[in-house]
């Protein structure tokens, strides 16, 4: 395919491995282009430049306990028999500048952050002092013993410990998350460059389907892959937009098309398999150039493909992921396909969920040469993984997705693992019984 032609109808139906059916959907993303967003907002973006700051931070050297700064030969004798008393000149709190140095043989009472006087090179905590004591019996602060030896440096953050102005803090390609947003702030940055969020249009196909919230006619079902869809575009850092049903006619699916034209990704459910097949198809081909594919995987084997021309007339390919109608199917095609379209017009690497291995409990039968992805739950008892398929494996169960924490692979090439094998699940949650 080729985003400079639109119009060419191509309908090749090969069986396509699941990692060539992924190069060849990702061929099509890039990070989507950089926005300046609010620092706060920032997390789970990735930013789009090299971060450098203009400031030391530490911008001065700062004390790291309450205590007395003093300068520490003044105190390098002190012990808890011979103690060293100085007199009190001052006091400093954090946000203070101070305007008194410290003399030899001079302290000043100072709090966690305020910033080191002129003369000191050292501060000593208060429990290092007779301050509880003096305080108990009344006694004046105007002077402080000092009862162990004191070192230079000692308890002084120096100014630039953290990063120093003119340093590269963060690098372009970086995800965003608390500590980077802290990073920022701490540079005094309000705002960063980040490749923006993608809007991911879903649309469900099907005369059969009436929208939550109301009644059911009979003969229909309720749309469950619209909100689960919008749901799964949500947890991997898309913005969806909800276009609803649209009828198994080319007016109706047309129609809903053209409104999703102007987001960076549309995906829609059903109307891939073979009964619905050519209505969507020249729907689909008269908006732009679509491929349907035979994926070799179960669940979710038809999936489409394609361009279509962006409703703006800019002449942009908005990439179209056409999911098949079982909700369990759309739901997997999604994690194996629609993750990691997201992923990448985020600028961030596939999200892979964590793999183990565990010991299945029922056999995982492969009729036809696809790669199975059962739905299990997986228990730990000792340091072993176990896998247990959660029931009847139909493609329209949305219960045994529901209940499932793990898909386990059955390979292309196996006819069957049985329960005692070993096998790879991808962990699609991680529940802490697992830890
Ligand atoms: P199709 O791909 O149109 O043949 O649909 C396959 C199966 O998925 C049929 O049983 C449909 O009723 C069901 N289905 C299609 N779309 C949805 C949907 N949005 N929500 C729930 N089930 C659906
Ligand atoms: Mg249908």
């Amino acid at each position: 395919m080729n985003h400079g032609t639109p119009h060419h109808h191509s309908h090749t139906e090969a069986m396509l491995s699941v990692e060539d059916a992924l190069d060849r959907i990702l061929s099509f993303f890039a990070p989507l282009e950089p926005i300046r967003v609010p620092i706060a907002a920032a997390g789970g973006l990735v930013i789009s430049e090299d971060v450098v700051s203009h400031i030391n931070v530490p911008p001065m050297d700062n004390s790291a306990m309450d205590g007395y700064a003093i300068q520490s030969a003044s105190a390098a004798a002190a012990t808890e028999r011979a103690p060293v008393t100085l007199p009190v000149v001052g006091k400093l709190a954090a946000g203070d500048l101070p305007d008194t140095p410290v003399g030899p043989g001079s302290a000043i009472r100072i709090m966690t952050g305020a910033p080191v006087p002129p003369g000191a090179d050292a501060i000593v905590p208060f429990e290092d002092t007779d301050e509880v004591d003096r305080r108990k019996s009344g006694l004046s602060l105007s002077e402080i013993s000092i009862r162990v030896p004191a070192s230079p440096g000692a308890n002084v953050r120096g100014a630039g410990r953290d990063f120093t102005a003119g340093q590269k803090v963060l690098s372009s390609g970086t995800l965003v998350g608390p500590a980077q947003v802290g990073l920022l702030a701490s540079l005094g940055h309000a705002t960063v460059s980040v490749h923006r969020r993608p809007t991911v249009a879903v649309l469900s196909t099907g005369d059969e389907l009436t929208e939550p919230g109301l009644p059911l006619p009979g003969g229909h079902i309720y749309d469950s892959n619209g909100a689960a869809l919008a749901a799964a575009v949500t947890e991997a850092g898309g913005v969806p937009r909800q276009l609803g049903t649209a009828r198994d006619d080319i007016e109706s699916v047309t129609a809903k098309i053209d409104e999703g034209l102007d987001s960076d990704m549309l995906i829609t459910s059903a109307g891939v398999s073979k009964g619905d097949f050519d209505m969507v198809k020249d729907v689909l081909t008269s908006r732009g150039s679509m491929q349907f594919w035979s994926v070799r995987m179960r669940p979710a084997k038809p999936l489409a493909f394609g361009l279509l021309e962006a409703g703006d007339g800019s002449g942009r390919a908005v990439p179209h992921l056409g999911l098949p109608g079982n909700p369990v199917s759309a739901l997997v095609a999604f994690e194996m396909f629609g993750r990691a379209a997201i992923a990448s017009m985020l600028g961030r690497e596939p999200a892979a969920r964590p793999r183990l291995r565990a010991v299945l409990t029922d056999p995982i039968h492969n009729y036809d040469g696809r790669r199975v992805y059962a739905r299990v739950v997986v228990t730990k008892r000792g340091s072993t993984y176990y896998a247990c398929l959660t029931g009847d494996q139909s493609s329209n169960l949305l219960t045994s997705m529901a209940s499932a924490n793990g898909l386990a692979i059955c390979p292309e090439d196996a006819e069957v693992r049985e329960a005692g094998d070993e096998v790879e699940v991808i962990m699609l949650r991680w529940p802490p019984e697992l830890n």
